[in-house]
Parts: C-alpha cells; sequence; structure tokens
C-alpha cells in the first residue's frame, strides 16, 4: 500500500473506485497528442491499467510467498491480504470509470495499425474487460464461496474415495458455470464460452474436431506400444540421486538453456509452479524427490520454459497488462517445447549426459546413453494425469474434455459420470480406475470452478511440434547446436517470432503468424510415431 499513499492521485483514484465519494472527480488538464491526435483518454486508461497490473503483481507476489517461504500460521493473514488485494483490483478494473475510458480510448486509436502496441493493449483490454464484468456480483461471489467449501469437501471426498461426498458440489458447480456461461454469451457450444477464459477465442467444435483427429491416431499408437510393454525397464531412474546434486544440476541446466537468474529465481514448493511480477521477475519452483530423478530434472526444465516465456516480452510491454503469455495453451507449448522436445531428445543428453554422470557416479555408473534415453521416454498408460508420459498424456485431457461437454449439455448425469469416466479409461488407455479416488476424484480443476481449461494442456502439445519445426527450418544448425549444449540459436528465434509479443495475438492468430498453417494435430501424431516408433521398434 505504501506506493498509493505516496501518490495521492493514484490513492484517491482507488478510494473513487471504491466507491468513495467525498472528494470531486478530478480533472486531467494535459491532452497528448499522437499523430495530431488527442489521446487522453488512451493515456489515463494506461495510467489505470498500469495501476491494475501492479495490483495484480503484488497479489502473485504474496502467492509466492505462500508455496515458498511463509510459515503455516501465516495463512489466515495471508488470507485476509489476498482478499482484500483482488478486492481492490477487481473494482478498479471493473469500474465504469475504466470502461468509460476504454470506449473513449478505441474511439481515440481508431487507424491505429492492428499490430502497435496501443492497438493490440485496447484489444487485450476490452477482452478482460468484457470476461471481468459480464458476470453479475452476486454470481461471482456465490461461485467464489462455492468453489472454497467444494475443494475442502474435494480433498475430503478424494482421500477417503468417497464420489458421493463430491457429487452435491460438482452438481452445484456444474448449475453455476451453466449460469456463467449463459451470462459470459456463446453461439454454438456452451464450452465456448468456458474455454475463451483459458484460450482466447478458440472455440469448442474446433478443439473436438483436433481431438477426434489425435484420438483416432494414438489409440492405435499406445496399442502398439503396450504390447511391447516390458522393453523398457527405468528402473535406473529410481536408484538414489542426492537431492542436493539434483538441484545443483537442475540450476546449471536452467542457466544453459537461456533462464536469466539475474531476472528470476529457482525455489522449492510443493507443487512445482511459475510465477511473475513483471518480465524482469519471473521465479520457478520445483520438487525433489531422492529416488526419482525424472521429477525435478524434467519440471525444472518445464517451468524454465514458461518462464523464459514470460521473461522475452519486449521492453516496451514491460509493466504493462501485454506481457506475459498469449494463453495457456501457447504457454504450455513452450513448457513443453523445452521439456520434450528438447530435453527429452537424444541429441540434449548427448550433451549432458556425461555431465549427469559426473554429477551421479554412483546410479549411473556403467549406465550408457542409449538405456538413459529410452529409460526416460518409456511409454505406460496409467491412471493418473500427472504421471503420465508424453505419449499417453493428451488421452487423460480428451476423457475430460468430452466428459465436461457430455456434462454441461445433458448427456451425461454427475450420478453416472464415475462409470463414464472409468469406461472411457478402459476403451482409450486400456486401464481401469479401481478407485474414484484413482478415477474421476484425482483432480482439483473442477472444485476449483475451472471447467474448459484442460484442453489447453493438449493444444500446448499439438503447438509445440510445429513451433520448433518451424525453428529448426529456419536455422537448420539448432538439432547439432543442442547436441553441443547451445540453446541461444533457438531461445532467439522463440523470442523473435513469439515471446517479445506477449499477449498481443490471440492463440490461434500467433500460430497461424509463426507458422502459416491453421492449428493441426497431424505435425505432432507424426512426430509421435517418428520417435517412439523409433524407441519402440514398430
Ligand atoms: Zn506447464
Amino acid at each position: 500500500m505504501r506506493d498509493f499513499l505516496n501518490n495521492p492521485d493514484q490513492f484517491l483514484r482507488h478510494l473513487q473506485a471504491a466507491g468513495y465519494t467525498g472528494v470531486p472527480p478530478q480533472t486531467i488538464a494535459r491532452c497528448p497528442i499522437w499523430k495530431g491526435a488527442c489521446v487522453e483518454h488512451l493515456t489515463q486508461l494506461k495510467e489505470r491499467l498500469t495501476e491494475v497490473h501492479n495490483l495484480a503483481g503484488a497479489s502473485a507476489l504474496l502467492g509466492w510467498d505462500q508455496q515458498v517461504n511463509m510459515p503455516p500460521g501465516g495463512a489466515i493473514h495471508r488470507a485476509a491480504q489476498l482478499a482484500t488485494l483482488s478486492k481492490l483490483h477487481h473494482e478498479l478494473f471493473t469500474a465504469e470509470e475504466t470502461g468509460r475510458l476504454l470506449e473513449a480510448a478505441e474511439a481515440e486509436a481508431q487507424g491505429l495499425p492492428y499490430d502497435s502496441d496501443d492497438a493490440s493493449l485496447l484489444r487485450v483490454t476490452r477482452h478482460d474487460y468484457d470476461l471481468a464484468t459480464k458476470l453479475p456480483t452476486a454470481l461471482v461471489a456465490e461461485l467464489t464461496r462455492v468453489t472454497s467449501l467444494a475443494h475442502e469437501a474435494w480433498a475430503k471426498a478424494r482421500a477417503n474415495d468417497d464420489y458421493a461426498a463430491f457429487k452435491p458440489w460438482l452438481k452445484q458447480i456444474l448449475d453455476l458455470t451453466l449460469q456463467a456461461a449463459g451470462h459470459l454469451g456463446y453461439e454454438d457450444r456452451i464450452y465456448d464460452a468456458l474455454i475463451d477464459q483459458y484460450e482466447p477465442g478458440m472455440k469448442t467444435a474446433q478443439v473436438a474436431a483436433l481431438f477426434d483427429e489425435l484420438k483416432a491416431a494414438q489409440i492405435p499408437l499406445i496399442q502398439a506400444i503396450a504390447a511391447q510393454r516390458g522393453r523398457i525397464d527405468n528402473s535406473i531412474l529410481k536408484r538414489e540421486y542426492p537431492e542436493a546434486a539434483q538441484e545443483a544440476f537442475g540450476r546449471m541446466v536452467a542457466r544453459q538453456l537461456g533462464y536469466d537468474f539475474e531476472r528470476g529465481r529457482l525455489d522449492r514448493a510443493v507443487h512445482p509452479f511459475t510465477t511473475g511480477f513483471g518480465s524482469n521477475d519471473i521465479r520457478i519452483t520445483t520438487r525433489y524427490e531422492s529416488r526419482w530423478l525424472p521429477g525435478s530434472l524434467f519440471g525444472t526444465i518445464h517451468e524454465s520454459g514458461h518462464a523464459m516465456y514470460e521473461q522475452g516480452s519486449a521492453a516496451a510491454i514491460s509493466g504493462t497488462p501485454l506481457e506475459g503469455g498469449a494463453s495457456l495453451g501457447i504457454h504450455e507449448s513452450q513448457s513443453r517445447l523445452w521439456e520434450n522436445l528438447v530435453g527429452r531428445s537424444r541429441a540434449f543428453w548427448m550433451y549432458f549426459f556425461p555431465r549427469l554422470q559426473a554429477a551421479f557416479p554412483a546410479p549411473l555408473e556403467g549406465v550408457d546413453l542409449d538405456t538413459f534415453y529410452r529409460a526416460i521416454n518409456r511409454v505406460e498408460p496409467s491412471l493418473i494425469r500427472v504421471e503420465a508420459d508424453e505419449v499417453t498424456y493428451n488421452l487423460h485431457i480428451i476423457i475430460r474434455f468430452e466428459i465436461e461437454n457430455d456434462l454441461l449439455e445433458g448427456r451425461l448425469s454427475v450420478d453416472d459420470a464415475p462409470e463414464a469416466w472409468n469406461a472411457k479409461y478402459e476403451g482409450y488407455l486400456g486401464v481401469r480406475p479401481p478407485t474414484n479416488r484413482e478415477g474421476i476424484l484425482q483432480d482439483v480443476h473442477w472444485s476449483g470452478g475451472m471447467i474448459g481449461y484442460f484442453p489447453t494442456y493438449t493444444l500446448g502439445n499439438l503447438m509445440s511440434v510445429p513451433f520448433f519445426d518451424k525453428a529448426v527450418a529456419a536455422h537448420p544448425a539448432i538439432p547439432d547446436e543442442i547436441a553441443r549444449g547451445e540453446f541461444g540459436t533457438l531461445l532467439g528465434w522463440l523470442r523473435d517470432n513469439i515471446y517479445r509479443h506477449g499477449r498481443k495475438y490471440q492463440p490461434a492468430e500467433l500460430y497461424e503468424r509463426v507458422t502459416g498453417e491453421k492449428i493441426s494435430a497431424q505435425p505432432y501424431v507424426a512426430y509421435l510415431r517418428q520417435k517412439y516408433g523409433e524407441i519402440y521398434d514398430l
């Protein structure tokens, strides 16, 4: 709050946004000029959006501290602090004054080039503002109340394998979500309104078509691999890998990939994540298990991918709502690109495997590169999404997407949902959950009201391959550079083509600008067939 108190004008605006009417409205005397036209409203809007952005950054910092540093006793204070900041943020952003300035600024900015920072800021702000203001305050409050209770109920239900205890909460969340979708608006499918919150502009029919294509190709591939089960042994990864050495190795890899520790840091957290408070302070976390090497190793590379994307926003949009990532799907395309296409490639380990062996001489004694490469790419159909490998992961997502749509559109009841879940696991992955705990109760998302979120994981996988292929087409030396531990050309290309734009373009728009194509499942399928055909001798 110190920043507000040092700036009386800002503080006054916060008071007014919060409904305080004791002070007469301020008059702004100056009128900035752009190409001979007055852009007074655009300037005022930017000032307001910067404050909104700063409040969000402060909340994120409190959230980071909560998961990394805070003593357990601090939870009660932290919840109150976060509630205050989020109230200020919501009030300032959704105030009528913001809407008035936005409309006036849109009129002022007519004729600006589409790609310009100002025109892009207005497009992004319009999308965010409409999302934030379309929902009635009472519905937002009810969603907040129900999801916080539902989260507790879900955690307990999962621990006790008791779907019946979670069912009424799921029903209530679905009802509220249907109401929310009605307010947000959609033309074709209910889900369109929901996915738009995470993947702006994406349509359900397009996702369904991509997923059908993917499913038709992946199910036979998974069956062929399953027939080779036992061919690859990954027990070398479950030997003793001391945590301190894991951390040192992870830091070395992240630095070498290009994650900038001058503008970031790596800490421990129970659930690994990336967060940021502006492109010059993007932090990552990981967790270590001494008897499972891939967890922190690939987790650190994954989060570094998210973080390098955010660190790469152009300086001109730093500190504005345009910095950051275009969508969750584009974000995941970057974490997956670095984790899987780079970090699980043979070329990458040609350089790093001797270094890994030097860091862990005992568990890797006598292990050769090829054995290690196969072990980190072992495929195993399983019940739990977060433990799934590169090949089976998408099926976990497709199952959730189909069930969410069936529930929302009335083809499936909450009573029948667990059986539908289990039947799909059996049909697509050849495994049947023996309990709901390992089935429909495993994910946190629905209890938090996050319906429409899951597809972004698979969209990220699908987009990662054409992005990588495009970079290699522009710079054919990239694979050889990776084998020498050099990543500057790849990172530079990603910065120039994707990272610097921040949130300027909608995901499908950015994808088409970079690749020249519409999103398709085929490049990803071809990549899987090639890589795993070789590993499993198919
Ligand atoms: Zn991720």
